[in-house]
């Protein structure tokens, strides 16, 4: 699998490596955000969001795990399972059908899903350096390799 490495500096660069990413997405695709509680997950979502006009707010979907977006023809789903806990709420709540080949999601706290969830074509790892954050991109799947080949640049 791919990886690379990069430094932000300040909320701006982890905005810019949002719209970078906004570029490359494509349908299908099941991204993981990793790192401690400001670590910057909510930030780079909304820095892919506002690359793809959507123009209302971002925040993270604490209580209600899931928000849906429809951007430039995409069907986007930003979850935040920070406060997940019953395995049962899972399939109560749809969640499974939201993984699927014409949408895009973008999972912050994939831990606590474990099993649940489909495998990740990216994890993205983010933490604190200095004032800034570092930034570990890794492609585990073909699509995901394709897709960060040109981030890299
Ligand atoms: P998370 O979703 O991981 O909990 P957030 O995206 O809410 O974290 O970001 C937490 C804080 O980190 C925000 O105040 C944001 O402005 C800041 N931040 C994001 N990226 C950077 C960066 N590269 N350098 C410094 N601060 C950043
Ligand atoms: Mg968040």
């Amino acid at each position: 699998p791919d990886d690379f490495t990069l430094t932000l500096p300040d909320e701006a660069a982890t905005l810019a490596l949002g719209a970078k990413l906004a570029q490359v997405l494509v349908p299908g695709l099941n991204i993981y955000l990793h790192g401690d509680l400001g670590a910057g997950k909510t930030t780079l979502v909304r820095g892919v969001l506002h690359a793809l006009g959507h123009t209302g707010r971002v925040k993270s979907p604490t209580y209600t795990l899931v928000e849906p977006y429809v951007v430039s023809t995409l069907n986007l789903y930003h979850f935040d399972l920070y406060r997940f806990i019953d395995p049962e709420e899972w399939d109560a709540a749809g969640f499974r059908d939201y993984f699927n080949p014409e949408s895009l999601c973008l999972v912050e706290w994939p831990e606590k899903a474990q099993s649940l969830l489909p495998a990740p074509d990216i994890d993205i790892h983010l933490h604190a350096e200095g004032q800034g954050r570092r930034v570990l991109i890794t492609a585990n799947t073909d699509s995901g390799n394709q897709c960060i080949a040109t981030l890299n640049t």
